[in-house]
């Protein structure tokens, strides 16, 4: 014991040196627009609670009621005796949805991408990956024993030349489908072209898409207009769609079933507790039959990217609710997220090598739930230590 406490307290000691120890903020309240931190109340901007829903009290309701009617938890695996009818039920829903055969569900969208690749691919096949994939698609292609191609981060040159040189028997594009850092959609109507012109398949993770993104809130696919054209798409309960956790998988009847069949996170890991399956069959009804969550999700990043951009900041990104203002220096954009909590507006500060060197960012989240009022008072904090910083 003492000799990794010793090696551990020197990795500890390095990542505190280079300024990239994560400190976690305590929350002493439920997760809303206005929480309390350290001991004062704050507007929060930083959680992915894109339509409001993580202490809506329907969904709350939905949750107790299925914990008297369908039990706390299942201590089991789905296959053995840890599927209810709430289960399929759920794994229904999210296949209509999204239009596709079949889904099944997961504990995190981790855990559906960390079973997805290996089980489905062979060392026959070629997958072909953004470089700036989430962490779980990376880890996820590393477990399986495909040709793995890296193609530049959106650059639809690239990853034809790749598709272009490959031998595999199957090939596999994989694409976050909105990436977190930037804001920015995948250019998922090229993608789908490639796909088309050298027989591949298309996987997106819709983490920050699902539920809201596009027309009828289907995702990335639905914002480019492809949704039938997208063959796997994984995503999680845990931001949108209640913010609880779990995650899932839906595409055709054979990749399912195979993945029932195969993927050790699905096979090797305890099936998702009641409460949380039925609270997410609640949100899927309440998105379906009510758009004003979307709608108002809409018109507050339209008025926050609109109103920001007039104040003299650049940002980045599609239209969508994740607002990367570019602040360049990583000290000067600590300085300023420190300022805006004083301030009481909540927001992080990323850097390298989060984000690429010198390009440090305040990334700011909109959410259904924000007043026009929490809107405004952040946008008038922003513009007074943007001055006194001197970056507007
Ligand atoms: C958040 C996120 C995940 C992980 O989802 P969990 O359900 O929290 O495990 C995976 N991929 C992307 C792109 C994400 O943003």
């Amino acid at each position: 014991m003492e000799d990794i406490k010793k090696i551990l307290n020197e990795q500890i000691d390095s990542i505190k040196e280079a300024g990239t120890f994560k400190d976690e903020r305590v929350i002493q309240t439920p997760q809303e627009t206005e929480i309390n931190v350290l001991g004062k109340s704050v507007i929060n901007f930083c959680a992915n609670n894109y339509l409001g829903l993580s202490n809506n009290s329907t969904i709350k309701k939905a949750a107790i009621k299925a914990i008297e009617e369908w039990g706390f938890g299942l201590s089991s695996v789905r296959f053995i005796c840890g599927t209810q009818t709430i289960h399929k039920d759920l794994e229904e829903i999210v296949s209509e949805f999204h239009s596709m055969e079949d889904t099944i569900l997961y504990s995190s969208c981790f855990d559906a991408n960390g079973g997805l690749f290996e089980t489905i691919l062979s060392k026959d096949d070629a997958v072909f990956s953004d470089e700036l994939n989430h962490a779980s698609i990376i880890d996820g292609i590393r477990l399986c024993k495909a040709e793995k191609n890296r193609y530049r981060h959106c650059d639809m040159n690239h990853l034809e030349e790749l598709l272009k040189t490959s031998n595999g028997r199957l090939k596999l594009i994989a694409t976050d489908g909105v990436f977190s850092m930037d804001g920015v959609v995948a250019p998922l109507k090229d993608i789908v072209l490639l796909a088309k012109k050298y027989n591949a398949l298309v996987m997106v993770d819709d983490c920050h898409a699902t539920g809201f993104l596009g027309k009828q809130g289907r995702g990335s696919g639905d914002y480019h207009n492809v949704l039938n054209e997208i063959d796997i798409i994984t995503s999680t309960f845990g931001k949108a769609l209640g913010g609880a956790s779990g995650g899932f998988i839906s595409s055709s009847k054979e990749i399912i079933e195979i993945l029932r069949q195969k993927s050790r996170p699905y096979l090797f890991s305890n099936s998702l507790a009641p409460p949380l399956v039925a609270a997410c069959i609640k949100v899927f009804q309440i998105i379906s039959e009510n758009h004003e969550y979307k709608n108002q999700l809409e018109k507050n990043t339209m008025h926050f990217r609109k109103e920001i951009k007039n104040i003299g900041f650049e940002i980045k990104g599609d239209n969508h609710p994740i607002v990367p203002i570019m602040i360049y220096d990583a000290k000067k954009a600590l300085m300023m997220s420190e300022k805006l909590l004083k301030r009481n507006i909540y927001v992080i500060a990323f850097s390298f090598p989060v984000v690429p060197e010198n390009e440090a960012r305040i990334r700011v989240q909109i959410s259904a739930s924000h007043s026009e009022e929490q809107i405004n008072k952040a946008l008038h904090a922003f513009k007074d230590v943007g001055k006194e910083l001197k970056i507007i």
